[in-house]
């Protein structure tokens, strides 16, 4: 069972000397537990916090622990009446070939209905964390302008998607001209705005004059406080994450703009998709309602070979990746 694990703590990007490699025996299954065999890791910008000592919303992974990062799979042995072998299933099994886990910890998914992959995507974490900040959070209404950073990836890519099933108006900003492209052409959103471009400033203007009702943040840093100069009366400011820092080796930056939330009477607020766990049954199912209306579309981005895991993570930090980013872990 080869595996990755956290050898220390990083400092700014994490380096290769950040990991150990390791390979080690099967592990046991006690009572209850079910072992799986994983196919797909998630990549995912949270794993940078996780990375990091201090106190925040979950624990962080401990020196030494294989690193922790959403999966799917296949059951290969089951000890629970609820799962038998070749059953598919995700849970948060880390970055190695097999993982076990109690089998209250895991959910059973239906490859029938979309490739599991999607499972840690679209209709996994990313989809849900579009589904409930935009609409529990960003309470979005028909008609709104809704705004979101990050538009070419993983949750971002369904916050526009989902503001347009819910008759709003979706202006994403992303890295370049061909994730631009993705953005409006295939994905429908009414605009997208390349924040890399000189003219960004200058292209914001026409899509949007209307002013921005939700602001669905995914990066953080100076693009909060472009958002901010431009919100409309009673806002919602949805901070989801702030990738733009993650990465920083001096204190996050915070909005210079925040009065603007006192000027129109604005909420800006945080969430953890993790707060809405009783409802996600609620979430997927939705999701996939509009998915198999083909009102939702999702990307994954395939990355292969367990041992190319800490190179591929950081494409998330440059940029190198569109829609949702995965690990395959099963080798063919
Ligand atoms: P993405 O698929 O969006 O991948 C990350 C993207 O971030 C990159 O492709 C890149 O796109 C962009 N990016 C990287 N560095 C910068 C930068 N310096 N400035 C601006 N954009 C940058 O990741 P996810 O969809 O998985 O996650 C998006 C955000 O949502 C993250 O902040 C993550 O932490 C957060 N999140 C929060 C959750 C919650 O519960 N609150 C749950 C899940 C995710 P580009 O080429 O456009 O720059």
């Amino acid at each position: 069972n080869k595996q990755y694990r956290l050898a220390a703590r990083p400092v700014g990007v994490p380096k290769d000397s950040d990991w150990e490699f390791t390979t080690e025996a099967l592990p046991e299954i006690g009572a209850d537990e079910v072992l799986v065999k994983i196919h797909y890791a998630s990549l995912d910008p949270a794993m940078r916090g996780w990375m990091n000592e201090g106190r925040s919303y979950i624990p962080p992974v401990k020196i030494g622990e294989v690193m922790r990062a959403g999966t799917v799979g296949e059951v290969v042995a089951s000890n629970s009446p609820d799962f038998k072998a070749g059953d598919f299933v995700s849970g948060m099994l880390g970055i190695q070939q097999y993982g076990k886990a109690l089998a209250k910890d895991l959910t059973k998914v239906d490859p029938k209905l979309a490739p599991i992959e999607t499972y840690l995507g679209g209709l996994g974490m990313p989809g849900l964390t579009a589904y409930f900040g935009l609409l529990d959070v960003g309470a979005v209404k028909e008609g709104d302008t809704v705004l979101v950073s990050g538009a070419a990836g993983a949750v971002g890519s369904l916050v526009g998607q989902i503001a347009k099933i819910k008759g709003a108006r979706a202006v994403g900003i992303a890295g370049g001209p061909d994730k631009c492209a993705y953005v409006v052409d295939e994905l429908g959103f009414d605009a997208c705005l390349d924040y890399k471009s000189d003219s960004f400033l200058q292209d914001l203007k026409e899509p949007l004059k209307a002013g921005v009702d939700v602001y669905f943040d995914n990066v953080g840093g100076e693009i909060l406080d472009i958002a901010l100069a431009r919100i409309n009366r009673h806002a919602r400011i949805v901070i989801c994450g702030a990738i733009s820092q993650y990465n920083n080796t001096t204190p996050m930056r915070g909005p210079q703009n925040y009065i603007n939330l006192l000027v129109h009477h604005a909420r800006m607020e945080g969430f953890v998709v993790f707060d809405y766990v009783t409802r996600y049954g609620e979430g997927v199912k939705e999701l996939a309602t509009w998915y198999g209306q083909g009102n939702l579309k999702f990307r994954t981005q395939v990355e292969t070979g367990i041992e190319n895991f800490p190179a591929v993570l950081l494409k998330l930090f440059k940029g190198e990746n569109t829609g949702k980013l995965v690990l395959k872990i099963i080798e063919d």
